[in-house]
């Protein structure tokens, strides 16, 4: 399995540094199915995860399409008819972007994320999926995911979430970083046209989300920046209809666009991909300051927090500099946020480290506890006693986990049930 997916991501790069048609590009990518999605596929179909053929027999139309209508020229936003189809390589959609100016000659400055691109007229932003047409600034992916799946809530991951509810899950193409490590590759790292997308307008997904049960729409999988304004649109929708709003994400977000997305947004898991800026530059392709800032915005909003720290051998697994990211999460964001530190399995760039040994989770998740975080997680070892929550008070158990399976709750209107203990999250 590793094998092939490495196989499958050096075979990607090739034939795109040979540029072949957009059309063969795109066939080849949908045909390919070796991503994360597949590996963490097998994992969520365990615990009864719906992809989107397991969607067709709920409301989606035949083969998994969403609606029945035939394919609009343009998009105006959420106030437009949910349409359908899917496809790849199909005219995209123009959908104006929300924030960035126009300067002289025609370029636009993009102002959605610290890089700030300058762009050119006919050219498009390091994320791929903003493109200058004529002095204007579009966004290529609105309405355009690449996925959609309902998936347990604790998938994302969010522990402290409505625990054992589902989430509906969206994302589309393009990121404005470029993670060595980068588990979405095949969806964050490709062109728009390089790959499967479906028709889903925002009230598409809302409609969707209702309809199976599910308590939240996640934006998540890909890079939620890359389609803010979809973001946007879908979470204003999905609050009218009593749902959560949740985001995954790197946090590489300029301020202005990450002040109005938190209006929408219930709870935010943000990627710490590594505490030291020097790797962040070289592993990640972008700036760290960006991400602290939007975790002391998230919490200044007042919005859930949940930390996702993927550790990787070699890379960012130095207990000491562990101690001082756990350090700074305590004493700038709280104890109380949720800290998960992720197992790390070859792919990518980084194809050629191991899987992260346990032993470093575990030395990860004890330093944690030590610097005085009280919710510290390990994920992706299942039957890890770091999956269960336990009370910072009395050390009961709080929630007792299997995976993504809760077994136990033993908690009462946001507290501890044995000693009454408030625990941070969103659980009614
Ligand atoms: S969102 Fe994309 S186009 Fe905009 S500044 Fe970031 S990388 Fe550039």
């Amino acid at each position: 399995m590793r094998n092939d997916r490495t196989k499958r991501a050096e075979s990607a790069d090739k034939a795109k540094s040979e540029s072949p048609t957009r059309e063969s590009r795109a066939v080849e990518l949908a045909q390919s199915g070796v991503s994360r999605r597949d590996f963490l596929g097998s994992c969520a179909r365990t615990v009864g995860a719906v992809t989107v053929a397991g969607l067709t027999g709920v409301s989606w139309g035949a083969g998994g399409r969403l609606g029945a209508a035939p394919s609009a020229e343009r998009t105006g936003g959420p106030e437009d008819t949910a349409n359908g189809s899917e496809s790849v390589n199909a005219d995209r959609r123009e959908h104006e972007a929300r924030w960035y100016s126009r300067r002289a000659n025609a370029d636009v400055r993009c102002e959605l994320c610290p890089r700030g691109c300058v762009i050119g007229v006919s050219e498009r932003g390091a994320c791929r999926v903003r493109e200058n047409r004529g002095g204007t600034l579009y966004s290529l992916v609105y309405g355009r995911p690449a996925m959609i799946q309902a998936d347990p809530v604790e998938r994302a991951p969010f522990f402290h979430v409505q625990p054992g509810s589902r989430m509906l899950a969206v994302a589309t193409a393009g990121c404005p970083l470029a993670c060595s490590f980068c588990e979405v590759w095949d969806i964050a790292l490709v062109d728009p046209e390089e790959i499967h997308s479906y028709d889903a307008l925002p009230e598409a997904v809302v409609e969707q989300a209702v309809s199976i049960g599910a308590g939240a729409v996640s934006y998540a999988f890909g890079e939620p920046i890359a389609f803010s304004e979809y973001v946007l649109d879908t979470a204003r929708l999905a609050r009218k209809r009593g749902l959560l709003n949740l985001l995954h994400t790197s946090g590489y977000f300029a301020e202005q666009p990450l002040g109005e997305i938190l209006e929408y947004i219930d709870a935010v898991n943000i990627d710490l991909k590594a505490f030291d800026g020097e790797l962040y530059r070289r592993y990640v392709g972008g700036d760290l300051e960006p991400v602290l800032r939007t975790m002391r915005a998230i919490r200044a909003a007042g919005v859930h927090l949940e930390i996702t720290n993927l550790v990787i051998p070699t890379v960012n697994d130095a207990p000491s500099d562990v101690r001082t990211m756990c350090r700074w999460i305590r004493d700038e964001l709280g104890p109380d946020v949720p800290v998960h530190f992720a197992r790390f399995y070859p792919l990518y760039k980084l194809a050629n480290l191991p899987p992260t040994p346990v032993k470093s989770l575990d030395t990860a998740r004890r330093i944690a506890l030590e610097e005085g975080l009280e919710h510290v997680y390990v994920a992706r070892v299942t039957g890890h006693e770091g999956e269960n929550t336990f009370c910072p008070a009395c050390g009961s158990t709080v929630i007792n986990r299997l995976g993504f399976v809760i077994e136990e709750m033993n908690i009462t209107d946001g507290a501890c049930a044995a000693c009454g203990r408030r625990i941070g999250g969103l659980w009614a």
